[in-house]
């Protein structure tokens, strides 16, 4: 069925060419032993897990992380038949009735809750699952206070793995999440890798010894290997340990840079600026002008008439509204590009529908391509500006595009 005109598209060369960069430029410059997770938790930031997932395998990643063990599934599913079968690590936790879809599709969850191990444990029984053949990774909570194995709880969950010859659970890795790696000063990070360090001593002391150990997301990894930094810390701290170091990038490998506390500007990203290609976003963003009309002076537009004319108008009518992502804060604020000009959005964003400002482009017609995120002629309009609009971060206005809204991969 043909579809109405409302779509992302996604540069899977993009996408490949920005894992590719960063994990060259981490090789180069920090260690040549740094391995690159890809991040493709929700669906993908939004940019679709079956496009972005083999993408990342293609461009050489052993490893993809996600949130979930439906998405970890999902996951495994679209990599059927792709070689190599990378590892699929599931960051947030394993619910009672998951441990059999976990041995089923090998997935690697992250665990910190002793129910996580029962669990596992009780799915293993029923599978015959013969012992260590379970791999997990450990979170450690160095600071964040969110998900991960609190010091005075440390010594109790490595005890369930010290019985290796019986337990089908083994840990094959260590992992904590840095909650202020976008903040250049360092302090927060510093202080929490001193507590991982001190865990890492526990860790040893009960005679395990994981194989990988893994921090950092994109902040981290932009700011690169310079002395003091996550990423030179990891890279030591794992040497120290006989541990593999491993990053986690998201945001990055969809193309954009993190803002940081104080703000860097592309020149400055220490991991990138000797290099000739920069991390280009993968996703564009869509429409057609659905039907144009004109009004006149002290005519309004939307619903409540928040926007009242000040003069004759043109306006194009879109066929896209809130209930596809487009955030409603954008009403009356945001911008949208239509033959390579900026039209404000006027009058507030309905479910499904958007008015634009048409009269400084009076060809504006129906069918006439328009762009709500990406480039169109020498205009660019990105999730950041979004995200500056509506008053949030990029993040959240990529996984806000909803679902009835198509991803096209090109
Ligand atoms: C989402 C996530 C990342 C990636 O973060 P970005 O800022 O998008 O690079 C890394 N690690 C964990 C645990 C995450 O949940």
């Amino acid at each position: 069925m043909v579809r109405r005109p409302c779509w992302v598209e996604i540069s899977t060369h993009a996408f490949e060419d920005n894992y590719k960069l960063l994990a060259q430029a981490c090789r180069a410059r920090v260690s040549s032993a740094l391995e690159l997770l890809a991040i493709v938790k929700a669906d993908a930031y939004g940019h679709g897990l079956s496009i972005c997932a083999p993408a990342a395998v293609r461009a050489g990643a052993g490893w993809i992380g996600v949130t979930s063990v439906e998405e970890g599934v999902a996951a495994r599913q679209t990599l059927r038949g792709l070689e190599p079968a990378p590892e699929i690590l599931t960051i947030g936790g394993v619910f009672p009735g998951q441990g059999a879809e976990v041995i089923a599709h090998r997935l690697t969850p992250v665990i910190w809750e002793p129910y996580h191990l029962d669990e596992l444990e009780a799915a293993a029984k029923a599978t015959d699952a013969l012992p260590g053949s379970i791999p997990v990774h450990v979170e450690l909570d160095t600071g964040m206070s969110r998900q991960g194995v609190e010091l005075s709880e440390l010594g109790a969950l490595l005890e369930r793995f010290r019985k290796k010859d019986e337990s089908p659970v083994r840990i094959d890795g260590i992992m904590t999440h840095l909650y202020a790696a976008d903040e250049r000063d360092g302090e927060a990070t510093h202080h929490q890798l001193d507590r991982l360090e001190n865990m890492l001593e526990q860790v040893a002391a009960a005679g395990l010894k994981p194989r990988w150990l893994h921090v950092g997301n994109s902040a981290a990894v932009l700011l690169g290997g310079a002395p003091e930094t996550a990423l030179a810390s990891l890279v030591a701290i794992a040497k120290r340990h006989g541990m593999h170091a491993m990053a986690r990038p998201g945001l990055a490998l969809y193309g954009l840079v993190p803002e940081f506390d104080p703000p860097l500007v592309r020149e400055e990203l220490p991991l990138l600026d000797d290099l000739h290609k920069e991390l280009q976003p993968a996703l564009a963003w869509k429409t057609q002008i659905a039907s144009v009309r004109s009004i006149g002076k002290d005519e309004v537009v939307g619903y409540n008439g928040t926007f009242v004319a000040t003069e004759p108008m043109h306006l194009a009518l879109l066929p896209i509204g809130y209930a596809d992502g487009l955030k409603r804060a954008l009403s009356n604020r945001g911008y949208v590009l239509i033959q390579g000009e900026r039209a404000p959005i006027v009058g507030r964003i309905s479910m499904d529908q958007t008015v634009v400002d048409v009269t400084d482009i009076p060809k504006a017609s129906p069918g006439d391509e328009v762009v709500l995120l990406g480039p169109q002629g020498d205009e660019t309009i990105s999730a950041c500006d979004h995200a500056n609009w509506a008053e949030t971060i990029p993040w959240e206005i990529f996984t806000s595009i909803t679902a009835r809204v198509e991803r096209r991969a090109v």
